[in-house]
């Protein structure tokens, strides 16, 4: 007999209601079992602070520390305070785990259905507890001090790699190693951040010929997940894959906005830059290890052949509970359609769980040279796509590098390149001015309550362009 190396939290009992009503929506994004870390803009006070998010509502947790509701002690002076009162979560991911699980608890019991009330409570409820269409959410985190992207899909690598090289999709170290490249962190926008269409260099027309530069015409988006992470470690001391998920403050959805036509031209040999490097956007919504613990799922089942994961990539617990078993869709809405009042369409739909390396693989590989992490560092997963058609996390996979060229967007008979349709009759290889793209991700089981992401959006804005 096994035991469960991660059973879930207390805190996710599904029996738990909340006095916010809303919470108690099954069918709703953020139950009293999420508690998910947030920033947003307290407009009484004028400042950012720390929240979590329950139901349709936003819970300044700077202000029930100040009443005395989330420490026994009340110590105004101590790591705590000091990380309910910053303007982000950077403190926050500072502290040791188990303060933020115990925070977690309070915080939980605090909202919980039956929880004292009394006059000051009440009054606490009124002051603390904000509608979330009411407020500015902010980045989680003001400065994001390194971001690190990964490949982790097998089916991504392969679709792309087929397309560039057909004989030889994988190459030999994708097996072995959690590839992935250095991202730049000052790009990184929270949900509802227009993104700037980019200018670059555009490959020459034949070989040997001059490059052009201009503006993107290949924009693509990337379907990810990321962790933003917590503690860290010092330089020149690994983390063990045993201990890499202490390291993980939490979960968002992560659009990794790329500019393909500038890719293909610069990322040979050093990966890629100004391809990717014009912004990241991130979900505002921070969900914990704990709310996301009865998700949980095996690692990649790897199909005969395939190599074993080298010893530091190689724990039993790994194997049996380090996947995460959350569904990713894609929905776009063209300015056309947002201007005849029609909703997003569905582009796809995917699971995390078919990712072929752990977020503790990419952990455990990332400091496997002894590299610092810190805490606030964000690490995003790599498109996440699945085997089928409708799981691809990437335009590019979509439209099979659809030629944008066209008009309309070319179809090849015979292949799956072929253009997105639109309700309005518009049709799209790749993104156009005006385009927006939502994110979505949740979890579901039928003995626990749905944890969700809620979305990560992004509208693509004409670029100021010079040549
Ligand atoms: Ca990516």
């Amino acid at each position: 007999v096994t035991t469960n190396p991660r059973p879930p939290h207390p805190t996710t009992s599904p029996a738990l209601r909340s006095w916010i009503e809303t919470a108690n929506d099954p069918a709703g994004d953020f139950p009293i079992q999420n508690l998910p870390w947030c920033v947003f803009h307290n407009p009484d006070d004028d400042m950012d602070v720390v929240g979590v998010r329950v139901g349709d509502r936003l819970v300044d947790c700077a202000m029930l520390h100040d009443a005395g509701v989330l420490d026994d002690d009340h110590h105004e002076h101590g790591p705590v305070c000091d990380a309910l009162t910053a303007p982000d979560l950077l403190d926050l991911a500072a502290l040791p785990r188990a303060m933020r699980v115990a925070l977690r608890e309070k915080l939980q019991a605090f909202l919980a259905e039956g929880a004292a009330g009394g006059q000051r409570a009440r009054r606490l409820r009124e002051k603390a507890v904000f509608a979330v269409d009411e407020v500015e959410l902010r980045a989680p985190m003001e400065r994001v001090p390194n971001y690190t992207d990964f490949y982790a899909s097998v089916h991504h690598a392969t679709n792309v790699g087929s397309m560039f090289r057909p004989t030889n999709p994988l190459l030999p170290n994708y097996k072995h190693i959690p590839i992935g490249y250095h991202g730049r962190a000052s790009s990184i926008v929270v949900s509802g951040t227009p993104v700037v269409r980019p200018s670059g260099q555009h490959a020459p027309a034949e070989e040997g010929g001059t490059p052009t530069f201009g503006p993107c015409k290949l924009l693509d988006y990337e379907l990810e997940v990321g962790a933003f992470l917590a503690g860290g470690n010092e330089l020149g001391s690994p983390i063990p894959l045993a201990h890499a998920e202490d390291h993980i403050l939490g979960l968002v959805l992560v659009n990794d906005w790329s500019a393909r036509d500038l890719q293909k031209w610069e990322y040979q040999p050093l990966g890629p830059f100004l391809a990717k490097s014009f912004a990241t956007t991130v979900s505002p919504y921070v969900v914990t290890p704990e709310a996301l613990s009865p998700f949980r799922c095996g690692a990649y089942e790897r199909p005969a052949g395939d190599p074993a994961p080298l010893p530091y990539l190689a724990d039993p617990a790994n194997e049996q509970t380090g996947g995460f078993d959350i569904t990713l869709e894609v929905w776009l809405a063209s300015a056309e359609m947002r201007d005849r009042g029609m909703g997003p369409v569905r582009l796809s739909r995917g699971s995390f769980r078919q990712m072929y390396w752990t977020l503790a693989q990419m952990l455990a590989h990332h400091a496997s040279n002894g590299c610092n992490l810190l805490p606030g560092d964000l690490i995003a997963s790599g498109t996440v796509s699945g085997p089928e058609r409708d799981a691809r996390g990437s335009m590019l996979e979509l439209t099979w590098n659809g030629d944008p060229f066209a008009t309309p967007p070319k179809l090849v008979p015979g292949t799956d390149r072929t253009p997105i349709q639109l309700p309005t009759g518009e049709a799209r290889a790749f993104l156009a001015d005006g385009d927006e793209v939502v994110l979505r991700g949740w979890c579901e089981h039928p003995t626990f309550r749905r944890i969700g992401f809620g979305e990560c959006r992004g509208v693509v804005a004409a670029g100021n362009h010079r040549t």
